[in-house]
């Protein structure tokens, strides 16, 4: 890739380049300045790295990536437990995090339903999903599903699936672009939805 760098720098801006919102371009860039601020920039992002990946985790209650589990949300007592915000991906959960309205608890359901690629119910954490507002003390379940198609289907799945529970469910409020994905929104929008959230009917 760079005609003058040794096959390890070349491995190296190989591996950043596959990584998601890079290409060679940025991949050069950072690779240059990598190598020009060792002790700034190469060591910290190095350690960064080794930290992350000595430590990574699923969590088992949410399904949250973190560095501990039960993830620090989970494990954070501030947040409303009697509040939970089911997501399809931990992008999602991110992304509601960075809104900072959602004071409740998560549960990442690792996809969405889709007859196209063959993603049945089973293949998500669904079953946990129930099994978890089963055992009580939650009393707001938010089904806050991309407004995809899919999303949606995964999100009336759902609802039946908890029907009979004494929990209150409601979604994103419309507003949220159609075909809008969670992660893509600014954290505005997203707040907003949050806020304006209704019930399902
Ligand atoms: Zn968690």
């Amino acid at each position: 890739m760079l005609p003058m760098a040794s096959p390890e720098i070349d491995a190296l801006t190989q591996a950043l380049a596959r990584l998601p919102g890079l290409g060679p371009r940025s991949a050069r860039r950072a690779v240059l300045h990598l190598l020009k601020k060792r002790e700034t920039a190469l060591t910290p992002l190095l350690r960064a790295l080794e930290l992350v990946d000595e430590r990574l985790s699923t969590c088992h209650v949410c399904g949250n990536v973190d560095t501990s589990d039960p993830c620090s949300i989970c494990a954070d007592p501030r947040r409303d437990e009697r509040s939970l915000c089911v997501v399809e991906e931990v992008a999602d959960l991110w992304a509601l995090e960075r809104s900072r309205l959602f004071p409740g608890r998560f549960h990442v359901l690792g996809g969405r339903l889709s007859a196209l690629d063959g993603v049945r119910p089973e293949d998500l954490s669904i079953d946990r999903l129930v099994a978890r507002i089963s055992a009580g003390g939650i009393d707001e379940v938010v089904l806050a599903t991309n407004a995809t198609l899919e999303g949606q289907t995964t999100a009336h799945y759902i609802a039946e699936r908890l029907e009979g529970l004494p929990v209150r469910l409601t979604r994103l409020a419309h507003g949220l672009p159609v075909g809008g994905e969670l992660d893509y929104l600014d954290e505005g929008t997203l707040a907003q939805a949050l806020r304006a959230r209704r019930p399902i009917d």
